[in-house]
C-alpha cells in the first residue's frame, strides 16, 4: 500500500461549520469521480499499529483537472480528536492519503441519474456533476436532492439547476421536504439513485425507494460491494 504525504494548498470556509482541504497532487495520483481516501493526519503511523483516532475515510470533492485533491468536512464545536486537530491545520501542513476506491462512479447507461444527499455527502457528487458538465454522454439529466438542516447549503455555484444543461438541484432544509420529494423522484421507475449519507440515512432512504418499486440494483451507495448486501438485501423491502 502506497502513503502518499502531501501538504495543503489551500482552505476554503464553505459555510461557518464546513471546510474544504485542498491538497496538493502527488505526482502520478489520480482517482475517478466519487472517490473516496483514507485521510490521516501527522503521527498515525508512529507506533506499532496505526492510530484510528487519526485516520477518516473522506471522499474526494473535486475532479484530477482541478489540480488539488479537495476534501469537504463539517468541524462542529463539539468534535472528534480527528477534526480537532484538522481545525487547526493550516496551508503547508502535511497530510497522509492512502487507499483511493470509487465505490460510485457515474453510471453513463442512457438513464436518469438522481443524487440524494444530506449535508456534506454533497462533496462525494461534486465531482460527478462536473464530470457529466464536461462530457454528459449516456446521461439523460442528473437531479440532485440534498437536506441539509443548518440551511448553509454547499457549492451552490455548481448545484444549481440547468435547464440547457439538463441538471436540476434542489435543497432542502428538513426531513419530511426531503423524502416528500424523494418519492416524487421514485415515480421514474427506470432511473438510477445514488444515496450518501450517515448509514441511518441510508437505510431510510432505502426503504423509501424501494417501497416506491425501484429495486436494489438501481441504488447506488458509497459501500464497498462486500458491504451492499447489508443495505440492498430483500429483508430490507416491506
Ligand atoms: C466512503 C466514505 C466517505 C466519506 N466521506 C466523507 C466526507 O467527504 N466528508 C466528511 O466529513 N465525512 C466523510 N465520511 C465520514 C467520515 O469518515 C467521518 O466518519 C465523519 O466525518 C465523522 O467524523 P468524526 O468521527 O471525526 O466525528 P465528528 O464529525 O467530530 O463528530 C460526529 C458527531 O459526534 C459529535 N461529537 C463528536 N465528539 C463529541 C464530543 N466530544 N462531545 C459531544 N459530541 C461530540 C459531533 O458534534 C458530531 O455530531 C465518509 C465516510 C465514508 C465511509
Amino acid at each position: 500500500m502506497q502513503i502518499y504525504w502531501t501538504k495543503i494548498n489551500k482552505i476554503i470556509e464553505e459555510t461557518p461549520e464546513v471546510k474544504t482541504f485542498l491538497l496538493d497532487c502527488p505526482e502520478g495520483y489520480t482517482w475517478e469521480e466519487g472517490a473516496h481516501i483514507h485521510l490521516a493526519l501527522e503521527g498515525f503511523n508512529a507506533g506499532d499499529k496505526p492510530n484510528r483516532r487519526l485516520i477518516r475515510h473522506m471522499s474526494i470533492s473535486t475532479l484530477p483537472n482541478e489540480n488539488s485533491i479537495g476534501i469537504t468536512t463539517r468541524i462542529k464545536e463539539q468534535c472528534s480528536e480527528f477534526k480537532a486537530i484538522l481545525r487547526n491545520l493550516d496551508v503547508g501542513d502535511e497530510m497522509a492519503i492512502f487507499k483511493t476506491h470509487s465505490n460510485v462512479p457515474l453510471k453513463r447507461e442512457d438513464k436518469n441519474v438522481y443524487l440524494l444527499s444530506s449535508g456534506v455527502g454533497l462533496a462525494t457528487f461534486r465531482p460527478l456533476v462536473l464530470d457529466y458538465f464536461e462530457r454528459a454522454d449516456n446521461v439523460n439529466k442528473i437531479h440532485s436532492l440534498n437536506v441539509d438542516s443548518s440551511k448553509d447549503f454547499l457549492f451552490t455555484n455548481i448545484f444549481e439547476s440547468a435547464p440547457d444543461k439538463k441538471f436540476a438541484s434542489q435543497f432542502v432544509d428538513n426531513r419530511k421536504d426531503y423524502y416528500e420529494e424523494v418519492k416524487n423522484l421514485a415515480a421514474d421507475k427506470d432511473g438510477l439513485f445514488y444515496v450518501v449519507g450517515s448509514d441511518e440515512f441510508l437505510v431510510q432512504n432505502i426503504e423509501v425507494l424501494l417501497e416506491q418499486g425501484i429495486k436494489p440494483d438501481q441504488i447506488m451507495l458509497d459501500k464497498h460491494a462486500r458491504q451492499l448486501p447489508e443495505f440492498l438485501s430483500s429483508d430490507l423491502s416491506i
